[in-house]
């Protein structure tokens, strides 16, 4: 069974085309992304009724290619990202894909696209396990408890204030680095010294919640730290600053997540979200599962930051787990809560 996933939930619009097979594995024969975020740099954030206005442009051209690179004329499914996200992008990309749907005589599977951040893995190193999912994205920072795909996520924690994306796109602005933030910091980091200055670790003192987090007051203190250098005259040393401030957020992310893995008593952990492509959130999640005795699994950079083949792939597990299509008259929901299994 072929199923395609539409995704446009911010500035990605993603077609992904997997194929189901009877044993319930998935196997990715087709992701296209067009990426609007050229359009956004000089706003230094995404601007929404650009984005929108760019899926608008992009979802025929990319759904064709991906049809032409899986071979296939139609698929038997279409799933597409409902929330949560921007209104008006989610509006495009879903009312696309219920209008294919519909013509091709299809069923359509709304899809959760956090849910999708975890599915995405399956693609690459099979079925998973129960676990736990750290999901560090643009929007979003949570530490989940997977039971298996296709069945509804528990919350364990989340952040009180900042997205760990959205400190690392703040942190970049303040040091002049533009727009996205994490990709330019993440290199620069690699050049600075960690231990250079000594930034706060969020939320983990003993009174504060073991699976929460919270990045505004680090991203403050990069602030203070900047400000000194201006009004003292001093050079930004921006290369230990980043590398400093990556340590900080790798630090707690991977203490968090390794913890919430005994907790829960599960032995996999697992990564998703745009943050999941960061050289030092990747390599420390390494050595702390690995002296843990916890299994790590990570997908590939490009499938960390948004796609339509995690898309797809979740709409497969849907399938595969018996559930329902839904209704051509679903709604889109910017706010859709992680603990929708399907919307
Ligand atoms: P959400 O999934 O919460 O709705 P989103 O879809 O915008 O948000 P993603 O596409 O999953 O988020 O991730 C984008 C975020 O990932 C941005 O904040 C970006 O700066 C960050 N990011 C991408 N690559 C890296 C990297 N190498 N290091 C750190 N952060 C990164
Ligand atoms: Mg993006
Ligand atoms: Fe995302």
């Amino acid at each position: 069974m072929i199923v395609m996933g539409i995704e446009s939930s911010c500035d990605e619009t993603g077609v992904g085309i997997v194929e189901l097979r009877p044993d319930g594995t998935v196997t990715l024969l087709a992701d296209e992304v067009a990426s609007s975020v050229d359009q956004h740099v000089r706003f230094g954030g995404v601007v929404p009724e650009i984005a929108s206005r760019a899926h608008l442009e992009a979802i025929v051209p990319t759904m064709r290619r991906a049809l032409a690179t899986a071979g296939i004329a139609k698929p038997d499914v279409v799933a597409a990202t409902i929330g949560p996200g921007l209104a008006g992008a989610l509006l495009v990309g879903s009312a696309a894909a219920k209008a294919y749907a519909a013509a091709w005589g299809v069923p359509f599977y709304g899809i959760n696209h956090l849910g999708s951040h975890v599915a995405v893995d399956a693609l690459e190193h099979g079925p998973l396990p129960a676990s736990v999912a750290l999901l560090i994205s643009g929007g979003h920072t949570q530490l989940l408890h997977i039971r298996s795909l296709g069945e509804p996520i528990e919350e364990l924690g989340t952040t009180v204030d900042d997205a760990a994306g959205e400190a690392y796109d703040k942190v970049a602005r303040l040091l002049g680095l533009g727009y996205p933030g994490g990709p330019v910091l993440d290199k620069l980091a690699r050049t600075g010294d960690p231990r250079a200055i000594a930034f706060p670790r969020g939320m983990t003192g003993p009174r504060d919640a073991r699976h929460a987090f919270s990045f505004s007051g680090l991203k403050t203190a990069v602030a203070r730290y900047v400000e000194k250098c201006e009004r003292t005259g001093e050079p930004v040393p921006t290369a230990d600053v980043a590398a400093s401030f990556q340590e900080a957020v790798a630090d707690v992310l991977t203490m968090k997540a390794v913890r919430a893995c005994t907790d829960v008593g599960v032995s996999t952990l697992l990564l998703g979200g745009g943050v999941a492509a960061n050289s030092r959130v990747r390599e420390l999640a390494e050595e702390r599962c690995a002296a843990a005795g916890v299994e790590l699994r990570v997908p590939s950079r490009r499938l960390c930051t948004d796609n339509g083949a995690m898309v797809a792939s979740l709409g497969a597990h849907l399938v595969a787990a018996g559930a329902q299509p839904s209704p051509l008259t679903v709604a889109t929901d910017p706010g859709l809560s992680v603990t929708v299994s399907q919307p």
